[in-house]
């Protein structure tokens, strides 16, 4: 099984190397990819160090070149980089085809450096299209354990002790070039256990930056939660409508940037306090609620001196005595939702 894993990973670094050629040496390929990726603001540079690629719009030249190199298609299509069609009924031949055909392509790498898979940026308009296609799970790709960029970040996220999440590559890439490097993202995923772990081993501190749309703001408070039952300091912020991180760094200097995140991030339970209490409003039922939902927050957390504390503040900022908090808090204990 463990060399199965490698022989995984070699067509991974064989297929980075190849979408990397791509991109750089030919001509469809600086006239669609790299062009794509300038006019997103990133230098050469930036596009080389974080190994960024191009499959060619054609059916099957990744797995073309990768037979040709004598990598064996069953291997290929564990990886997921060719799906295999099996002939129909009616005979005919086995067909194969790149999964990411036409696509602008982003590895991700595990900790040390391999890379375990792709996330691949449709070029096209067509709303038929998903947007970003992502490498299926296999033995080396497990969606849930991996954080875009981390290879990147991790010595940035123990120099500074603290690390930004972000939702997607593009804003990895573009905070890093505008030299902030402490950033990974989880790729559209909700947030894991063994992902917030990965961040842990480095600090104790994190960061959460949602973008400006608020589509996903709502869904990721209870990825949070995780976060503080990991027992770390999480703090989040906002970016302004229609912003994302990348669109963000893009418009303005490290330094304004430095300055937005400092103003802006707040404290995830106090944020989270402002914002269920605001949407309450004067509705009574809708207020218990909330209020019953930011003391679950606080019951993940599992220092107690913390927990306390947070609570004294969330009773100020609702305006409601610490008494019925803590005894809120007793009753649901630690870990229930
Ligand atoms: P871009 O700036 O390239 O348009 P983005 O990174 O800002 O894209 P978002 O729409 O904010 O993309 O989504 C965040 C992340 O969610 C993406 O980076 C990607 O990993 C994932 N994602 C987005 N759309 C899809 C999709 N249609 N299918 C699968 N994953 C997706
Ligand atoms: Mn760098
Ligand atoms: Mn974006
Ligand atoms: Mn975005």
């Amino acid at each position: 099984k463990a060399s199965e894993r490698e022989s995984l990973l070699l067509v991974t670094e064989f297929a980075s190397q190849f979408y990397s050629d791509c991109l750089w040496n030919t001509e469809k390929g600086k006239a669609i990819g790299l062009t794509y990726f300038k006019e997103r603001g990133f230098s050469e540079a930036t596009i080389r160090h974080f190994g960024l690629g191009y499959n060619p719009d054609q059916w099957d030249a990744f797995t073309r070149a990768a037979l040709e190199k004598g990598y064996q298609l069953d291997f290929l299509e564990k990886t997921g980089l060719t799906i295999v069609k099996k002939p129909d009924r009616d005979g005919g031949e086995e067909k194969h085809f790149d999964r990411f055909k036409g696509r602008v392509l982003f590895p991700i790498h595990s900790m040390s450096g391999r890379v375990l898979g792709f996330g691949g940026r449709t070029l096209s308009n067509d709303k038929k299209q998903a947007k970003y296609l992502n490498s299926p799970e296999s033995d080396i790709y497990h969606k849930s354990k991996v954080l875009y960029g981390i290879y990147y970040a991790k010595q940035a996220i123990a120099r500074e002790d603290a690390c930004y999440l972000v939702e997607g590559y593009t804003d990895v890439i573009q905070l890093h070039q505008s030299g902030i490097e402490n950033v990974v993202a989880s790729s559209g995923t909700a947030l894991t256990p063994d992902q917030i772990r990965l961040v842990r081993r480095l600090t104790q501190n994190i960061v959460v930056l949602f973008d400006g749309d608020a589509a996903g703001l709502r869904a990721s408070l209870r990825g949070i939660d995780l976060i503080l039952e990991e027992g770390m300091n999480v703090r989040v912020c906002t970016f302004p409508p229609g912003e994302d991180p990348d669109s963000f760094a893009r418009k303005n200097s490290r330094e304004a940037i430095e300055a937005y995140l400092k103003e802006n991030a707040r404290d995830f339970i106090q944020f989270k306090t402002a914002l269920l209490t605001e949407e309450a409003a004067s509705d009574p039922i809708r207020k218990a609620e909330t209020i019953r939902d930011i003391v679950s927050s606080i019951a993940r957390i599992p220092d107690r001196i913390k927990r306390e504390v947070y609570i004294q503040e969330c009773a100020s900022l609702m305006g409601i005595s610490e008494g019925v908090l803590f005894s809120t808090l007793a009753q649901m204990g630690r870990k229930q939702a």
